[in-house]
C-alpha cells in the first residue's frame, strides 16, 4: 500500500469525466488499497481516483462516518452509480480533500440507493442515509468532474482557519467561490510543478 498525493482544485483531472474500470485487476485492486490508505491517512471520510491523478470511477469511503469511538471502516466501490434519490434533501457543511480548509452548505438528496462492484467483483447496491448518502454523492460526483463548490450555497462559503482565541479553535472567514478557486489554482500550480519535479 501507498499514500498518494492528493490533488489540489485546479489539476485539469479534477474537472475530467472519468472512464468506468472494465476490468478489476491487480492495478484496480492496489488503486482500491491505496485510496483507502490515503483517506483514512489525511483523514477523511471519501476520497475519488481522480482525487490522486487516476481518472477512473472508484471511489473510497468510511462506511461508519457517525460512529466516532470506532475504527474508520473503509471500503472501496467500482463504477458507482446512484440507482435512486430521495425527493426530501438536506443541507449540511461539507469539505474537501482537494479543498483543504474550505467548507460550505451544500444541499443533497437525505436518502441514495447506491449500486457498485467491489474488488472481489461482487454487485452490490447499498441504501444510505445522512452523512453516508452525503458522502456517496459528493464522491460519485468526483467522477463526473463536479466538486462540492459547484453545488453549494454561495453566500455560505468559508475559509477555516486555526485560531486559538476562537471558540472551538478556529474561526470562520467567508470568501467567495471566486477567490477559492483562484486559490487553489496557485496551490494546483506548485503541486504540479512539485510533481513533475517527482519531489511529493
Ligand atoms: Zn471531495
Amino acid at each position: 500500500m501507498a499514500k498518494r498525493t492528493i490533488l489540489y482544485l485546479g489539476n485539469p483531472v479534477l474537472r475530467e469525466k472519468a472512464r468506468e474500470v472494465s476490468e478489476i485487476n491487480g492495478e484496480i485492486a492496489q488503486l482500491a488499497e491505496d485510496l483507502k490508505e490515503t483517506m483514512l491517512a489525511a483523514p477523511g471520510i471519501g476520497l475519488a481516483a481522480p482525487q490522486i491523478g487516476l481518472s477512473l470511477r472508484v471511489i473510497a469511503y468510511v462506511a461508519n462516518p457517525r460512529e466516532e469511538d470506532e475504527e474508520p471502516k473503509a471500503e472501496v466501490l467500482i463504477n458507482p452509480r446512484v440507482v435512486e434519490a430521495s425527493d426530501e434533501t438536506e443541507a449540511e457543511t461539507e469539505g474537501c480533500l482537494s479543498l483543504p480548509t474550505l467548507q460550505a452548505e451544500v444541499e443533497r438528496p437525505a436518502e441514495v440507493l447506491v449500486e457498485g462492484v467491489t474488488v472481489d467483483g461482487d454487485v452490490v447496491q447499498i441504501e444510505a442515509s445522512g452523512l453516508l448518502a452525503r458522502i456517496f454523492l459528493h464522491e460519485i460526483d468526483h467522477l463526473d468532474g463536479v466538486v462540492f463548490i459547484d453545488r453549494a450555497d454561495p453566500e455560505s462559503l468559508v475559509w477555516v482557519v486555526p485560531d486559538e482565541k476562537a471558540e472551538g479553535g478556529c474561526r470562520y472567514e467567508p470568501t467567495t467561490v471566486e477567490e477559492a478557486v483562484e486559490r487553489f489554482a496557485r496551490l494546483a500550480e506548485r503541486q504540479m510543478q512539485r510533481l513533475r519535479e517527482g519531489e511529493c
